[in-house]
């Protein structure tokens, strides 16, 4: 108990019970109050700067948030398509796209963004995502209206939309000195981008996408790492942030509580099968391509990587065990994968060999779904759920390039044990430890605004380099 309350004074980028418990719908969101229980405490204690901001942010959002007087006001400009001065609020909507560990990363990144600019964020929530996630914000919605005017055709917008800004700036329908902007523009900021597309991360861009209301925002990266190299942004993000490695540990923390369902799904399988161990240890499997990463290879990575940082014990393989007994477990290994061969065989020789250590360990996989089917809302469910789980582990083990993997690390506040991406032959190394818990930016922009060249964008700050598991993505340090 003791340590519960440290946890929360130590956790107050949450709100404290009472604050948050604004109506009986608040109250209900069972994660908010118990992830504490489940979750490692965190050694990260967020900056006074970032929790006021937070709160402010939680005032913005209902007072602008979905049907109060200044969203009707502003809604009329998004209908006339022309800027007036009837509300201050102004919005970002973010569009899904793509699997949950991108999505939950591109709306922190979108999240990230309107805390700088003074926005609203609204989700476009389809029913594929639907009861995922508690409302983050007290007294109102970041879910999207379904009476919002665009709603049927948001999800079709894409790159070369009319109201597009790579696209008006590309045509010369806007320039820097234009002044007549219309209410809403479209920013595309999906790993295909282009360089127009990609100006959105330059200061003059900025200054200008400022003045519009309404901003509808595509995508489905990690964003994030690049808004500190927005030099109108590093002021503010250097007091929001002392400790650049925590960003998404904490926004993430803050703005995704899993929803009762999911809640409880998590907490049964938790005490079925994980509570009972001394050590968890979590090891995500993602396979890209079956063809250039093959399940021998793969296999061999997993154990060598495993043993060699004594994360699991070797077996003795001259002996076999008549039974494992269910109470001395020691560790449990918490496998999460989309085919079941990876679960079947490390659980199989821990079954019946000894461990040369004397440990006994355990193996468990929660699902094995075969295929990604991220338009459907029950394997999204199971996803949210899994990477929950793996965010509990006392040690983790993650697949390079996954953005599901990097979920549960930044939840979990781990620096993962990374296996690094097999491509026809094993890596070499074969795993080695993330230099920060912070997901990677797979596709950042390589451009200089003001020299007007490209750059390699991970020598500007001390704080920004490339990625452990890819070579041209960026992370915070
Ligand atoms: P990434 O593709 O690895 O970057 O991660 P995403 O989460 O963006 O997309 C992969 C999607 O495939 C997930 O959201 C799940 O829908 C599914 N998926 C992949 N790996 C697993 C897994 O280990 N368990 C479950 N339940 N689903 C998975």
């Amino acid at each position: 108990v003791v340590i519960v309350y440290q946890d929360i004074a130590l956790n107050s980028i949450s709100r404290s019970a009472k604050s948050s418990t604004v109506g009986n719908k608040e109250e209900s969101c069972l994660s908010r109050s118990q992830l504490v229980l489940y979750r490692k405490s965190s050694p990260h204690k967020p900056s006074s700067y970032l929790i006021t901001k937070l709160r402010r942010y939680e005032e913005l959002h209902k007072r602008c948030g979905p049907h109060t007087k200044s969203y009707n006001r502003s809604i009329k400009q998004l209908v006339s398509g022309q800027i007036d001065n009837s509300t201050d609020c102004r919005y970002v909507v973010w569009v899904a796209f793509c699997g949950l560990g991108n999505r939950i990363l591109s709306i922190t990144s979108a999240f990230l963004y309107a805390l700088l600019t003074n926005r609203v964020l609204l989700i476009n929530q389809e029913q594929d995502m639907g009861g995922l996630f508690c409302e983050p914000f007290p007294d109102t919605s970041w879910i999207l209206p379904e009476d919002f005017l665009f709603k049927s055709e948001i999800n079709s917008f894409e790159q070369n939309y009319n109201y597009s800004y790579g696209y008006m700036l590309k045509s010369n329908i806007i320039n820097y000195s234009t002044e007549l902007l219309p209410s809403y523009m479209f920013l595309y900021l999906s790993h295909d981008y282009d360089h127009h597309d990609k100006l959105f991360f330059c200061d003059q861009d900025q200054a200008l996408l400022s003045k519009v209301p309404w901003l509808i925002m595509k995508s489905n990266v990690y964003f994030l790492p690049s808004l500190f190299l927005i030099s109108s942004f590093e002021q503010e993000l250097s007091k929001l942030f002392p400790d650049k490695e925590t960003v998404f540990h904490h926004l993430g923390r803050y703005l995704f509580q899993p929803s009762n369902l999911v809640w409880r799904l998590i907490t049964q399988y938790y005490q079925d099968y994980l509570a009972k161990a001394e050590k968890r240890i979590g090891i995500q499997i993602r396979v890209f391509d079956a063809e250039t990463s093959p399940f021998e290879y793969v296999m061999d990575q997993i154990l060598a990587c495993t043993q060699t940082e004594k994360l699991l014990p070797e077996v003795d393989t001259e002996k076999t065990i008549a039974a494992q007994s269910e109470n001395q477990t020691s560790k449990a290994v918490l496998i999460t994968s989309l085919f079941p061969g990876y679960f079947e065989k490390l659980k199989n020789m821990y079954g019946e060999h000894p461990t040369k250590t004397g440990e006994t360990v355990a193996v468990y996989q929660p699902s094995h779904e075969e295929e990604q089917q991220s338009y459907n809302n029950s394997h999204n469910i199971q996803a949210w759920v899994e990477m929950n789980l793996l965010s509990f582990s006392d040690e983790l083990v993650t697949s390079a390039w996954s953005t599901f993997g990097y979920v549960a690390q930044g939840l979990g506040g781990m620096r993962p044990w990374i296996l690094y991406k097999i491509n026809q032959t094993k890596p070499d190394p074969l795993c080695g430890q993330g230099m920060s818990m912070e997901p990677c930016y797979h596709a950042p922009p390589v451009y200089d605004c003001k020299a007007k060249t490209t750059v390699d964008t991970a020598t500007l700050v001390p704080h920004v380099r490339h990625c452990e598991d890819i070579r041209w993505g960026i992370k915070l340090f």
